[in-house]
C-alpha cells in the first residue's frame, strides 16, 4: 500500500519512521532540508528517547532532576532515575530521522502541498492513506474540517554558552510577569544552558522577558555566559482534536493539537500515534484512543497552573517549599498527579489545595 505524508516535521518523519516497515511512504515537505525553522526545546522522557535511540548523537544531556516553583528558589523538587529525561539537538535529530526513514526506502519531494481529499489524493496523486503532520497553522487538517482549537502561547529559547550551576537539572519557574499563561524555564547542561519562557497573545514581548529570565539565573548563580543564538514557536497547550481524521486522512502531531497540555511537548504523543499507525495499520484512526481522550483531560487539569496568578503562585509553591518527590513517570500528566499527592500525603495535598480560592480571589 502507498501512504503519503505531508510535512517532515517530527511527528511526519516519526508516522514515515513507522509507516516505512509496513508500505510505500512518500514525503511532502516544503523546506529542502528538516529541522528549520528551529523552535523546540527538545526535552524527552525516558520513554521517548529509547524509541529513538538510534539518533544517540543529537543527545545534548541528560535531565534528572526538576525545580518547578516560584523564580526566587521555592517550590518542589523532582527527581528521576538515571536518564529520567533527555535533551535532543532537534534539528539533527530530524536530519537522523530522515536519514533512517530514506534509508527504508521511503521517497523525499520538495514539495508545498495545498490540496488533500479525503479520498486520499495528494495534488491529484492517489494514495491508499494520507497522514497530515503540517505542523501547526493546521491549513490542511482546517480544509477537511478536523483541526483542533486549542490554547496557544508563544515561547521563545535563548541558547547560552557558559558554565551551568547545576548541569543535568531544570528549574521551571511559574510567575505571572515573566511568563504570562505559562512558565519559564531554565535547562543546564553540560557547558551550556537554554533559558526560555512563553506568553499568551498579545501581554508581553517574549524576547525581552526572555532576556529577563536570564538576568534572574544568572543572578542566582545558575548560568553563566553569553547566548548565541535564539528562537521559538508556536506552543499549543491542548486541546487536542478528538477525531483527527477523515476518510483515508490521518491528522498528527501539532495539526492534530498532539500536544502535552501543561508543557505543551509534542514529540511524546507524535511517537506513540506514529507506533499505533504501524500498529494498526491500515485502520490509522484506531492509533488515536485512548491517548487523545486523555489529552482532553489534562488540558483542564492544567489550566489552573497556566491561569494562575501570581498571588496563587506564591501560595503554592510556598507550601510545597521543601517537598522533594521521587518519579519514574514523565509522560502521562495524570499518573503524576497521583503519585505527587501520594507523595506529598494529606498534609502536602491540603496545603497545595489551600492555595486554590486565591486562583478566584487574588487577596
Ligand atoms: C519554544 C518551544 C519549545 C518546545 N519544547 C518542546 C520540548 O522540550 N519537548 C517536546 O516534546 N515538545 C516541545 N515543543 C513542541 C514541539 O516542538 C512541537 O510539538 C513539534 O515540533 C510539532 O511537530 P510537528 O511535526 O507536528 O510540526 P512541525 O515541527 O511544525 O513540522 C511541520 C512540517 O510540515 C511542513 N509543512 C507544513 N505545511 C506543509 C505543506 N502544506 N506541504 C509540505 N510541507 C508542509 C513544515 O515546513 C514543517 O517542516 C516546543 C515548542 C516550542 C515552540
Amino acid at each position: 500500500m502507498r501512504v503519503a505524508v505531508v510535512g517532515a516535521g517530527f511527528s511526519g518523519l516519526a508516522a514515515a519512521l513507522e509507516l516505512s516497515e509496513v508500505s510505500e511512504v512518500t514525503i511532502f515537505e516544503e523546506h529542502k532540508e528538516v529541522g528549520i525553522p528551529e523552535h523546540c526545546t527538545g526535552i524527552v522522557s525516558k520513554r521517548v528517547y529509547e524509541g529513538l535511540k538510534f539518533a544517540e548523537e543529537a543527545v545534548e544531556g541528560k535531565l534528572e532532576e526538576y525545580f518547578i516553583g516560584t523564580k526566587e528558589g521555592k517550590g518542589i523538587r523532582i527527581k528521576g532515575p538515571k536518564g529520567f529525561t533527555v535533551k535532543f539537538q532537534r534539528k539533527r535529530l530530524e536530519e537522523i530521522m530522515l536519514e533512517v526513514v530514506l534509508s527504508k526506502g521511503a521517497k523525499f519531494i520538495n514539495k508545498f502541498v495545498k490540496e488533500v481529499n479525503p479520498k486520499g489524493t495528494v495534488e491529484g496523486e492517489r494514495f491508499d492513506r494520507v497522514v497530515i503532520a503540517e505542523g501547526w497553522g493546521a491549513e490542511i487538517a482546517k480544509t477537511l474540517h478536523v483541526a483542533p482549537k486549542p490554547r496557544r502561547v508563544y515561547g521563545i529559547n535563548l541558547e547560552i554558552e557558559g558554565k551551568t550551576a547545576f548541569p543535568g537539572s531544570v528549574e521551571v519557574w511559574f510567575d505571572e510577569l515573566l511568563a504570562p499563561g505559562f512558565f519559564a524555564w531554565v535547562v543546564m547542561l553540560e557547558g551550556k544552558a537554554v533559558v526560555g519562557t512563553a506568553s499568551e497573545p498579545g501581554r508581553a514581548n517574549v524576547r525581552k522577558l526572555a532576556e529577563k529570565v536570564l538576568e534572574i539565573a544568572k543572578r542566582r548563580g545558575l548560568v553563566e555566559g553569553e547566548v548565541v543564538k535564539a528562537y521559538g514557536g508556536v506552543i499549543q497547550t491542548g486541546p487536542p482534536s478528538l477525531a483527527p481524521y477523515r476518510g483515508r486522512v490521518a491528522v498528527t502531531g501539532d495539526a492534530a493539537g498532539l500536544n502535552k497540555p501543561l508543557t505543551g511537548g509534542g514529540l511524546y504523543p507524535s511517537l506513540e500515534v506514529a507506533k499505533g499507525y504501524k500498529k494498526f495499520f491500515p485502520k490509522l484512526w484506531r492509533a488515536y484512543h485512548p491517548l487523545v481522550e486523555r489529552l482532553y483531560a489534562e488540558t483542564y487539569l492544567s489550566r489552573p497552573l497556566h491561569k494562575g496568578n501570581q498571588k496563587f503562585y506564591e501560595k503554592l509553591f510556598n507550601s510545597l517549599d521543601g517537598f522533594e518527590i521521587y518519579l519514574e513517570e514523565y509522560d502521562n500528566h495524570i499518573k503524576v498527579l497521583g503519585k505527587a499527592i501520594r507523595a506529598l500525603g494529606i498534609k502536602g495535598t491540603v496545603k497545595a489545595l489551600a492555595s486554590l480560592p486565591h486562583l478566584f480571589y487574588p487577596l
